[in-house]
């Protein structure tokens, strides 16, 4: 039997799905995916999801979705896609464990944020090391602060950050600046922005305290080091979005971002996404959250109508 909506993904954007879907009464099927919960998970406390006036802890959130979605009958799969055959409806979804089919698909899979791969990051990543300026910097008003990263992503949190921090360090590896002219001339001209060009960050100290002290700079082409004491440390240094299960079946983007059209319908028909895996622009658990809700109404509205070319596809 084919389920009439399967979500993949459990992030803002897929639970968002799964709930107004399993309200319309469609049970949906979700698969978690192997970052359950998405990238809320690496947060700490989130102060800009409205309605918790006093913040909530990022994965606190995300069980309190996952339960809500559950309440009203989402059957939620703990395990990952492995293989999508989008070329005929229903649509054939594998895992490692079973193969589904449904009617519609709703893809909400996410971007992850890139990282500079060091250990001391991935312990500190929400006690002082973010990829969310927009969610974090206010966090560190009046304190001593860095950014990592060299395109328009860096520049923009680098500038956004000073509205707290009394300074923040622009890390970038190389002496030329990936960022548009536009945005380095705004950065540039930003005199609490401080800049470490051809520079890479070494170790972030202090994981014994849990919480950021200092980063450690080796300059790349002295070799010197340096230790520069900073509290907090954004990585900016790009998103890859979670799409290679669907290239080659679907219109994505230059970047690899799935291309959406009057709302969430992507090129295949019957087929949705949601959240920042369409979004390289907002990335914001509610803007996820919402574009959530917006798969599930497509979706609903395409299983009313299902154009009959397409009905027996
Ligand atoms: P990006 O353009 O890919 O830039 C990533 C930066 O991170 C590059 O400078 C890169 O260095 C550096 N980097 C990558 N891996 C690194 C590593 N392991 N260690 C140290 N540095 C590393 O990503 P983005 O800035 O997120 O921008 C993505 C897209 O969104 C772009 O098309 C951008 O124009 C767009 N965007 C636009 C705006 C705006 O117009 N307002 C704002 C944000 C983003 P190298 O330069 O040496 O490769």
């Amino acid at each position: 039997m084919a389920h009439n909506v399967l979500i993949i993904g459990s992030g803002p954007a897929g639970l968002t799905a799964a709930l107004y879907t399993a309200r319309a009464n469609l049970q949906p099927l979700l698969i978690e995916g192997l970052e359950a919960g998405g990238q809320l998970m690496l947060t700490t406390m989130v102060e800009n999801f409205p309605g918790h006036s006093d913040g909530v802890m990022g994965p606190d959130l995300m069980a309190q979705m996952r339960a809500q979605a559950a309440k009203f009958g989402t059957e939620i799969i703990q395990g990952n896609v492995a293989g999508i055959d989008l070329s005929r409806r229903p649509f054939a979804v594998k895992t490692s464990e079973a193969e589904y089919r449904a009617q519609t698909l709703i893809i909400a899979t996410g971007a992850s944020a890139r990282l500079l791969g060091l250990p001391s990051e991935r312990t500190l990543m929400g006690h002082g090391v973010s990829t969310c300026a927009t969610c974090d910097g206010y966090f560190f008003r009046g304190q001593e602060i860095a950014v990592v990263g060299g395109g328009d992503s860096a520049m923009e949190e680098a500038v956004f950050l000073t509205r707290f921090a009394s300074k923040v360090t622009l890390v970038h590896r190389r002496d030329t600046l990936r960022a548009s002219k536009i945005m380095q001339d705004k950065a540039r001209a930003n005199p609490k922005i401080a800049w470490q060009l051809d520079s890479e960050v070494e170790d972030i100290k202090d994981t014994g305290k849990g919480e950021v002290t200092s980063m450690i700079l080796r300059h790349n082409k002295s070799g010197a080091r340096t230790e520069v004491p900073v509290t907090g440390v954004f990585v900016a240094i790009g998103h890859t979005p979670n799409t290679a299960l669907f290239r080659g079946q679907m219109a994505l983007d230059q970047n690899g971002y799935i291309n959406t059209h009057d709302g969430t319908k992507t090129s295949v028909p019957g087929v949705f996404a949601c959240g920042d895996v369409q979004d390289h622009i907002y990335r914001q658990a509610i803007t996820a959250a919402g574009s959530g809700c917006m798969a599930a109404l497509d979706a609903e509205h395409f299983l009313e109508n299902v154009p009959e070319h397409l009905a027996s596809v």
